[in-house]
């Protein structure tokens, strides 16, 4: 340690951090998305198109993950060799336990999205297969960007709540609202 610190050189003026990925070593959330995207090996086209600033970076970063089914359900851990009982989503029991099986296809997140749809006065003929859709749509809607984030801002909440729902019932079996 000492020899380490033999080879320190201090610089006149007032100490601060310095964020090594960054060329001016200036954390940013952008360039940290980045660097993960980098280490990750995923594609230009997977990059995050809907980073939102109205949404905690948790939320952001989850959505994302989920795009890019980088969640751990059942379907991913099996197919990492982790043990379990089995592919069955713990809600409805019937289905195996996708990405978007757990977002979008299972019955009661079928009825949250039903809700929010009604909520949003958004058609509710429109049925979501997976997150991917989910955010995409939203372009395809009529208004300003301003009303698209809003929206956009209420559905990537709703994924994240719908993950915390499914987390409550697979680890500490709390019942859902009902759902009807
Ligand atoms: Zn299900």
């Amino acid at each position: 340690m000492l020899q380490q610190l033999n080879s320190v050189k201090f610089k006149p003026g007032e100490d601060r951090w310095k964020w090594k990925s960054d060329n001016k070593g200036v954390f940013s959330v952008a360039a940290t998305r980045n660097q993960i995207i980098k280490q990750h090996g995923i594609g230009v086209e997977e990059e995050w198109k809907y980073w939102n600033k109205w949404v905690p970076p948790k939320v952001n970063y989850f959505t994302w993950r989920v795009m890019i089914e980088r969640i751990p359900v059942k379907k991913e851990l099996i197919r990492r060799r982790i043990p379990m009982n089995n592919q069955l989503c713990s809600r409805c029991g019937i289905q195996e336990e996708t990405v978007d099986h757990v977002i979008c296809g299972c019955t009661s997140s079928k009825s949250v999205w039903k809700k929010i749809l009604v909520w949003l006065k958004i058609p509710t003929s429109t049925e979501f297969r997976g997150c991917r859709e989910t955010l995409e749509y939203v372009n395809e809607l009529t208004g300003s960007n301003e009303w698209k984030k809003v929206i956009r801002t209420v559905f990537q909440t709703t994924v994240w709540n719908i993950w915390k729902s499914r987390n409550e019932k697979e680890f500490e079996d709390k019942l859902e609202p009902a759902t009807t």
